[in-house]
């Protein structure tokens, strides 16, 4: 909503789950597609925004968790529309290989309640890299191993503005970093943390809670010190 030519549109899946579509230059583009069965929401806030879902040319999962890609498959096939996924995560995405589970307690929760929530699979056209940048998007990928091995970020530089993924949440009143159960490995996800103090930042757009347009370069880099105080 900052630059002229970049808008956003917020979404929301099952009051959990933010997702984003993002118009560049007039091409459309989602971050996350949340979870099962959002084709008529995401339809709907097409319609709202002026577009139709035909218009839609790519869709790019921060990650493979089924609260973010559980209609991917679906909007692919009703759309047509190109998926692009980190190298490191495409594998989870196409299914050719599992999600490596949590570590210690969290194992359990995930083993009991992964097969339930299970997305179909989608196949991935494009992988990408951190420091690509997507074509058409103004979106730069910056690489966050640790929620996931190939969870991602993405920052539009002429905006300012960052969508997190789960990199960061901001919930429980207050914008925090990776915390256990939920991580993959989450001394990793708070070391990966760094790579976005050097990025200048005015939105924050969290796949879960609220938007931050204030102070953002600030908050990032007093949670990226006191995670490296933490250890
Ligand atoms: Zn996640
Ligand atoms: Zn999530």
């Amino acid at each position: 909503m900052s630059a002229p030519d970049f808008t956003v549109h917020r979404l929301n899946s099952m009051k959990i789950a933010n997702f984003f579509l993002v118009v560049n230059d007039g091409e459309l583009t989602l971050i996350d597609v949340g979870s099962k069965d959002e084709i008529e929401n995401i339809r709907r806030k097409f319609d709202e925004a002026g577009h139709s879902l035909d218009q839609l040319k790519r869709i790019i999962p921060t990650h493979c968790h089924p609260d973010h890609i559980g209609s991917l498959a679906a909007l692919k096939q009703a759309t047509g529309a190109q998926v692009l996924a980190h190298e490191a995560e495409a594998p989870f995405i196409t299914q050719e290989a599992r999600l490596p589970s949590a570590r210690g307690a969290a194992w359990l929760l995930h083993a009991l309640t992964e097969p339930l929530f299970r997305p179909e699979p989608c196949p991935v056209d494009q992988t990408l890299k951190h420091g690509d940048t997507i074509e058409g998007t103004g979106l730069t990928v910056i690489h966050m191993p640790g929620h996931s091995p190939g969870s991602i970020c993405l920052y539009h530089r002429e905006a300012r503005a960052l969508f997190t993924g789960d990199a960061l949440i901001n919930i429980f009143g207050k914008m925090g970093g990776p915390f256990p159960p939920f991580y993959w490995e989450t001394q990793r996800a708070r070391r990966s943390l760094s790579r976005l103090k050097e990025l200048d930042v005015e939105t924050l757009y969290f796949s879960h809670g609220e938007t931050i347009r204030e102070g953002a370069n600030k908050k990032i880099r007093s949670l990226v010190e006191f995670m490296n105080k933490e250890g």
